[in-house]
């Protein structure tokens, strides 16, 4: 049995991209006959709130998006699940992969910048020498730092692979690519990274649709899977959606936000338009998802970014 998800992150309205992202999964699981399940990702509490949570699930549910398993309940909200990353937390760091980062966030860009100039938006600081502090030289900046440390896994100069069901094979080797990376905050909040490995686990999750720009963080979470001792799941990444000047279509754009996009069209509308751009039909005509489903395959989408023309452009 398939089981996917949705896993958005209420910290402001839904737009084109997400709902995109979003038709892509719907599509990907219910072909499959799976079960589809939403969760929360609400870990920046700062950002975050109960009321977009709620305008979230309503925007799903005006697209005819459903789904099988989870919502608001705390077992599906990530600020709910601190003891879970907590444990997993612990399990890595009795297996000796986890150490104190006593770097401040500014000595952190610029190591990162120094170690891997080609690193992208969603990549986290590289190794800094932390990791090779002595115990007693840890123990003693426990106590001296006013500031408390942030936590980061030892990677190995390891190779992993993955064949992604729309991206194809991609390939990362852990230790130059991506760097000893940070699994909790210095102010205590667990990273996305660990998170979203110890959910999909916990969850039953054996399928992934997302994002091409979460293309990168995926060798270390299947990494992180295999060191927790679970199975990763199989992954299809989903292109962007791009402005006509070949940006990516950002968030602050009003225009392509949910608010936007339900007073100038149906919901219908909306999927059959979206629709067209993945390659899933010839025009944009109005359609419910679920005529979508049957001629629904990856080799229509294809890998390639997907420039937003014509009806999405304000006139
Ligand atoms: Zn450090």
């Amino acid at each position: 049995m398939i089981v996917g998800r949705f896993a958005p992150s209420p910290s402001g309205r839904m737009h084109l991209g997400n709902v995109f992202t979003a038709l892509l999964a719907w599509l990907d699981v219910r072909q499959a006959g799976g079960r589809l399940i939403l969760r929360i990702e609400d870990l920046d509490t700062q950002r975050c709130s109960l009321a977009k949570a709620k305008q979230l699930l309503a925007d799903l549910q005006w697209l005819g998006l459903n789904w099988d398993e989870g919502g608001l309940k705390p077992a599906y909200c990530q600020s709910r699940r601190t003891e879970h990353y907590q444990a997993a937390f612990a399990k890595l760091q009795s297996a000796g992969l986890v150490y104190p980062c006593f770097c401040s966030r500014a000595e952190r860009l610029a190591n990162n910048l120094l170690s891997a100039p080609h690193l992208g938006e969603n990549m986290q600081a590289g190794s800094c020498s932390c990791r090779s502090l002595a115990v007693s030289e840890r123990v003693e900046k426990m106590s001296a730092e006013s500031r408390k440390p942030a936590w980061r896994v030892c990677v190995p100069a390891e190779e992993v692979r993955l064949l992604d069901d729309n991206m194809g094979e991609y390939w990362e080797n852990l230790a130059t690519d991506c760097g000893d990376f940070i699994i909790k905050r210095s102010d205590g909040v667990f990273a996305y990274q660990l998170a979203v490995v110890v959910d999909d686990a916990a969850m039953g999750v054996n399928r992934v649709v997302r994002g091409r720009d979460l293309l990168n963080s995926t060798p270390r979470q299947i990494w992180l899977h295999k060191m927790l001792g679970y199975p990763p799941p199989s992954f299809a990444h989903v292109p962007l959606l791009l402005a006509a000047d070949g940006k990516r279509l950002a968030k602050r754009e009003r225009s392509m936000d949910m608010s936007a996009l339900r007073q100038r069209y149906t919901a219908p509308q909306l999927i059959g338009a979206l629709a067209s751009l993945a390659g899933l039909q010839p025009e944009p005509r109005p359609v419910e998802p679920s005529e979508l489903i049957d001629n629904f395959s990856w080799a229509q989408v294809g890998s390639r970014d997907i420039v937003v023309e014509d009806i999405f452009v304000e006139s």
